[in-house]
């Protein structure tokens, strides 16, 4: 797949990304969130339309406010609710008071936005596209731009520098082919992503995503039928992964793989019989550095999900 890199942004201050349209990376990078969380701050006749305020880091709060400088913050508007990106919420909230604009269902027990947004809901020039898959509660945001034309902020859904972690079972790969498959009937010239840089011909990268995972599920059907079954034999055939994270993400991605598979018919889990756990969630902030220190309930998770065996059915 032809993904984008970038040098390391400059840290602490507004970058410019299009006309009226900045970003501040938040100071968090790893191997699951690239340089960083991708903070944008739109001018519009009402002040700041701010997309994403970004981990719960207060250097990173401080580095939005200054890049705000004069112009009012008119809203918070949330993709999803993932850590990386709410986790400065409520301290952006506290120093602005401006009002949070989320999907109707957050996904986190612990947060509800003040506006609830739903699929074709217009905010100050903002359209919320539902697109989940990543994220249960993932909004992309269609935008005009004076001059360039029709922009989508596609959060963590469709990134410029790599694919996106499917966990289930907040993460859905029902639910991710379909929005992807929703992004190539529009048309947007360009992506502003939750990580990475500036995405043209977007929908060059959305086809490949989506052909990258049709592959992958060729893959699970044919090693399923040599007789591997386990989840965590199938991530090793598939990802050959060797950092402890990305070991924990192949996993996830392979499992929400045969639940599609599942639902669809075409495989059945042979055991443990039992559903996928709700907690803990994996997201971009998760897993940490190692083995060594990942919450005992991740790595349980890991060794319990991993264990699952499916099938071909029959
Ligand atoms: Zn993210």
């Amino acid at each position: 797949m032809t993904f984008l890199t970038e040098s390391e942004p400059a840290r602490g201050i507004a970058l410019d990304v299009l006309p009226g349209i900045r970003r501040v990376v938040a100071r968090n990078p790893s191997v699951m969130t690239y340089f960083g969380t991708n903070t944008y701050l739109i001018s519009g006749d009402d002040g700041l339309t701010v997309i994403d305020p970004g981990p719960d880091d207060d250097q990173h709060v401080q580095d939005v406010l200054k890049a705000a400088a004069a112009e009012p913050v008119a809203r918070l508007v949330l993709t999803h609710t993932h850590s990386d990106h709410l986790g400065a919420t409520a301290k952006l909230q506290a120093a602005t008071g401006a009002r949070v604009y989320g999907y109707r269902h957050s996904a986190k027990a612990e947060f509800e936005p003040d506006v609830k947004l739903d699929d074709g809901d217009i905010v100050a020039g903002f359209t919320a596209v539902h697109t989940p898959g990543h994220a249960a509660d993932h909004l992309s945001f269609a935008y005009d731009v004076a001059g360039i034309g029709a922009i989508l902020f596609s959060g963590d859904h469709v990134m410029s520098w790599s694919s996106s972690i499917v966990s289930p079972p907040d993460g859905d790969m029902v639910a991710y082919y379909k929005s992807l498959e929703l992004l190539l009937a529009r048309h947007e010239a360009i992506y502003l992503s939750g990580h990475g840089p500036l995405l043209r011909q977007p929908r060059d990268l959305v086809r490949q995503l989506l052909s990258h995972r049709q592959r992958r599920e060729a893959t699970i059907l044919a090693a399923l039928q040599a007789g591997q079954s386990s989840v965590a034999e199938l991530a090793e055939h598939l990802y050959h992964k060797t950092d402890y994270r990305l070991k924990i993400a192949a996993q996830r991605n392979v499992l929400a793989h045969l639940l599609k598979l599942a639902h669809e018919g075409r495989v059945v889990q042979l055991e443990p019989d039992d559903d996928v756990s709700a907690e803990p969630v994996i997201n971009e902030d998760l897993p940490p550095e190692d083995a060594k220190s990942t919450k005992p309930a991740i790595v349980a998770m890991f060794l319990h999900d991993g264990a699952r065996r499916f099938a071909v059915a029959a």
